[in-house]
């Protein structure tokens, strides 16, 4: 047999397959500060409400980790720099959080810094990013001034930055962005922004207390949907997970928590209960592809778009 030289190592390739196979599937319990500012509600909603297995592959984990990385050395450089003061953590030794709507609606920011050499008597929401486009947000603020830069450069940021000044009662905000590895950065400076923080707000309720998917943002060949993790959900008629969160028996509460009003066992869910959902799951209608047309103790019918009858009867659909 002749010898083969392969293209790759497979001891790495082990390590990555590893990397994958341990990673977390499930989706934050909340909707995310960070994410708000995404255009399109139904994914945001789909995310909210489990739709589907969060995966990445083995490149796109490590740079998560780098982004990490990097981001913890830029905290620690600027910590060490003389006349600033940084806090990345609360009097409580944890990540400044903020949860609203409930808790349903959610954020984490990076710290506050205060001695910045252009406003030293000003605290500032501190908040960190990696990017390998981070070169990018010099040419915006040149090209539009430094206050607007980071609504230009990326409106996800931006939304972010808003809501944790809205949230921490502070009126500036201070975007630290670094190459991977950290080894080059810049900076930009942004106001608060109170009627974007109250439009944001209420786009998070609207998007948590709705009952069904929002409108989508387009068909399968706009823009956004062909880079969306939900597409096949959303255009292709695919499965969504099973959990408490796609079941029709679930509501959000109101006073915080999930809540099963299952006409039979109406009862609290905790986190687990939400994962492991129940042999009475039948999906919320807005996750089923076709017209409902019989509804009983035993399932719920609907005449789908190739106009076959599927009876939801609670099954595990694999993924
Ligand atoms: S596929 Fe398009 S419409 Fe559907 S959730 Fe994603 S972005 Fe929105
Ligand atoms: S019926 Fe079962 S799956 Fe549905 S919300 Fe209640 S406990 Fe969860």
């Amino acid at each position: 047999m002749p010898a083969i030289t392969l293209s790759y190592c497979p001891t790495l390739q082990a390590s990555d397959a590893a990397l994958e196979a341990a990673q977390e599937t499930w989706q934050r319990t909340y909707l995310g500060m960070s994410e708000i500012g995404r255009p399109c509600e139904r994914a945001l909603w789909y995310n909210f409400r489990w739709a589907r297995p969060v995966r990445f592959d083995a490149l796109t984990l490590k740079r998560f980790a780098d982004g990490h990385a990097g981001e913890a050395v830029i905290v620690g450089r600027l910590k060490a720099t003389p006349g600033l003061e940084v806090h990345d953590l609360d009097t409580s030794g944890e990540q400044f959080g903020f949860l609203d709507h409930a808790n349903h609606f959610g954020g984490h920011m990076d710290g506050v810094i205060l001695g910045l050499v252009q406003a030293p008597k000003t605290w500032h929401v501190l908040e960190v990013k990696i990017s390998e486009k981070w070169n990018e947000l010099d040419k915006v603020r040149a090209k539009v001034g430094e206050k607007h830069a980071l609504r230009e450069w990326n409106p996800v940021y931006y939304a972010q930055g808003v809501l944790y000044m809205h949230y921490a009662q502070l009126t500036r905000h201070y975007l630290v962005c670094g190459s991977p590895g950290a080894r080059r950065w810049t900076a930009v400076r942004t106001d608060a922004d109170p009627a974007h923080a109250a439009w944001l707000t209420a786009k998070a309720e609207r998007i948590i207390f709705a009952d069904t998917p929002p409108q989508r943002i387009g068909g399968p060949d706009h823009f956004n949907c062909r880079m969306c993790d939900h597409a096949g959900v959303c255009h292709e008629g695919k499965p969504a997970r099973r959990s408490c969160r796609t079941c029709l028996h679930v509501t959000p509460s109101r006073g915080g928590g999930w809540r099963c009003e299952h006409p039979d066992f109406p009862h609290e869910l905790s986190l687990d209960d939400q994962k492991a959902g129940c042999p009475a799951h039948r999906f919320n209608p807005g996750l089923v592809p076709g017209e409902q047309i019989d509804a009983g103790p035993h399932g719920v019918t609907y005449r789908m778009a190739d106009t076959t009858e599927w009876t939801d009867h609670g099954q595990e659909i694999a993924l």
